[in-house]
């Protein structure tokens, strides 16, 4: 299914966290696991920080056996997608899930926040520092999906808080804000391939970015107090919030990040 076909999938209610609906997603469903193929999951930094966790894998590793890159529409941002797998004797144009068993989902519960909020979605319209109100949650209402016939009743905050996605969002709010606010970007202003490169690394590739931190001139040229780092060495989370705002710092040259006073005088000189 393309992306164009589950877009019309998508109910226009615009949804709160009150609203309510019935549903209920079980083992003894007739549809089970049929949600789990033909879809696009972008991959969020929180999703990455726990799936190589309970895959044992390095970032670089997982990103190398189970993502695919793209660029996200209308900020030429790249992200990462779950890599879709083509089943033997099926329609090549059919793909599923890797973590798929007969059983259900192999990392369940790790799995990514859009799999969480399933069969709901969520949307941003402008960044959060002015975003009251502006996030909103929509349904994905595919007509496999035979959870919506059930009697189970939620309201979408009831729903997010027992699929966990709450702590994905927090964990992932700076970098959402971030892409929102790119998205909002006139299109003729680009970044540079090297800040492309950055904003990869710090999403998605936290054990490489530590050795970036770690063993680069960074802190030669960043001024980062001595409690930051001790956190950062030792805490993903840390690390990724401490990425995030850095990379705030490139994109949109906002935040208390600091250049060393050499550094930024070499800056400035370059500039000229
Ligand atoms: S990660 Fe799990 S829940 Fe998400 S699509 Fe794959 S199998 Fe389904
Ligand atoms: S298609 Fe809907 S009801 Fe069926 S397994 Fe997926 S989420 Fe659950």
């Amino acid at each position: 299914m393309s992306d164009r076909d589950r877009m019309d999938n998508v109910e226009p209610v615009r949804l709160v966290p009150e609203s309510q609906f019935k549903f209920k997603c079980h083992p003894g469903i007739e549809c089970f696991t049929q949600c789990c193929r033909d879809i696009n999951i972008i991959l969020t930094p929180y999703d990455i920080i726990r799936l190589k966790k309970k895959l044992n894998l390095s970032s670089e590793e997982f990103l190398a056996i189970y993502t695919e890159p793209q660029l996200l529409e209308k900020t030429g941002l790249p992200v990462i997608t779950l890599k879709f797998l083509e089943e033997e004797d099926k329609d090549p144009d059919s793909k599923l899930c890797p973590f798929i068993r007969e059983s259900g989902c192999l990392v369940y519960d790790d799995r990514p926040t859009t799999c969480r909020y399933y069969p709901l979605g969520v949307a941003s319209l402008s960044h959060k520092e002015d975003a009251d109100g502006e996030e909103f949650y929509f349904f994905v209402h595919e007509p496999h999906c035979l959870g919506f016939k059930e009697d189970r009743l939620w309201t979408v905050k009831e729903w997010r808080k027992d699929q966990g996605v709450d702590i994905h969002d927090e964990i992932n709010a700076e970098w959402t804000d971030l892409l929102v606010r790119k998205r909002s970007f006139p299109p003729n202003m680009q970044l540079t391939e090297q800040t492309k490169k950055m904003f990869f690394l710090v999403s998605y590739n936290l054990d490489k970015f530590r050795e970036f931190v770690f063993e680069s001139s960074f802190l030669d040229r960043y001024d980062v107090d001595k409690t930051a780092l001790n956190k950062i060495k030792e805490d993903e989370i840390e690390l990724l919030k401490f990425g995030l705002k850095w990379l705030k710092w490139l994109l949109f040259k906002e935040g208390d990040f600091k250049l060393k006073p050499e550094a930024g005088a070499l800056e400035q000189k370059m500039k000229k």
